[in-house]
């Protein structure tokens, strides 16, 4: 026993347990993380890098998409599908720009050039004609200023070209239909009146009218419902208000038809769409 004294002399001592006995500190195996072992030379030997115990905290290398065995699957098909295209890195965007010609007849061809982001495959490509050959027209759905092609309207995108198509897809299913329509500007002077969307905001509402006869309804409030629940990030719920008018919950009625319709209009383009139609609607 220690007389009480001691105790008191030891309380606040942080090296002595309450019990007297010293507190000392653990030890540390080093066996694990062997110092740097000299050389013959007398050198310091560097530890190999991979034992290092704190691999650093610099930023992770992101491996692009021009790296992962998709983008090569993706480049083969198109170069042996488009051997006349040229495919090249640009490196100050990040992106890779395909640049050749395109044919639409035997012996008629157009130049184009499609510009992928570093954003490819989730941002669709730029698509570009050649201003000598194809005057930057509204009526030829060419944007005036940016030169771009209008492919086709946002909320239809994914269902010419789903997540997951190639490039090559893209050229099947969206730029060569746009160059027929070049050709056919060319020779009749205005846009095959069976593959025109409206310019514009009327454009949008006429592809969303057909999206809402599996609603069997495409009346205009039906149309800004529709947008909004698309334009929503998280999945409707069950007991919602199904957006087809009758009053019915979603899982009683069209659940199917939105589930779809979810999968192929990206929420950002039905936010953007509902933006430009119904700007009071959109916050
Ligand atoms: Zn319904």
């Amino acid at each position: 026993m220690k007389c009480r004294n001691w105790i008191a002399q030891t309380a606040g001592d942080p090296r002595r347990y309450a019990c007297g006995k010293t507190y000392s500190k653990p030890t540390i195996s080093t066996q694990k993380f062997p110092a740097a072992k000299r050389t013959s030379a007398g050198n310091l030997k560097k530890r190999s890098p991979q034992l290092r115990r704190h691999p650093g905290h610099g930023a992770v290398k992101v491996r692009s998409y021009w790296e992962t065995d998709n983008w090569k699957t993706e480049a083969a098909e198109l170069a042996e599908r488009f051997p006349q295209l040229t495919i090249r890195p640009d490196r100050d965007r990040g992106g890779i720009t395909i640049t050749g010609r395109l044919p639409v007849t035997n012996d008629v061809e157009y130049s184009v050039s499609i510009e992928l982001s570093p954003g490819y495959p989730r941002v669709v490509p730029v698509m570009r004609c050649d201003p000598q050959e194809v005057e930057p027209l509204r009526d030829r759905h060419i944007n005036e200023q940016s030169g771009e092609a209008c492919l086709c309207v946002r909320s239809e995108l994914r269902l010419h070209w789903p997540l997951g198509s190639s490039i090559a897809q893209f050229i099947d299913r969206l730029v060569t239909p746009f160059l027929d329509g070049q050709f056919y500007y060319d020779t009749q002077g205005h846009w095959p009146a069976e593959r025109q969307r409206l310019h514009g905001v009327p454009g949008i509402i006429e592809a969303y009218r057909d999206f809402c006869t599996q609603l069997g309804n495409d009346s205009l409030e039906t149309i800004e419902q529709l947008m909004r629940l698309l334009a929503r990030k998280n999945n409707p719920k069950g007991h919602e208000l199904c957006p087809c008018g009758s009053g019915g919950r979603l899982r009683n009625c069209h659940a199917d038809a939105i589930k779809q319709l979810r999968h192929v209009i990206e929420p950002e383009h039905a936010m953007l769409d509902l933006r430009d139609c119904f700007p009071g609607s959109a916050r």
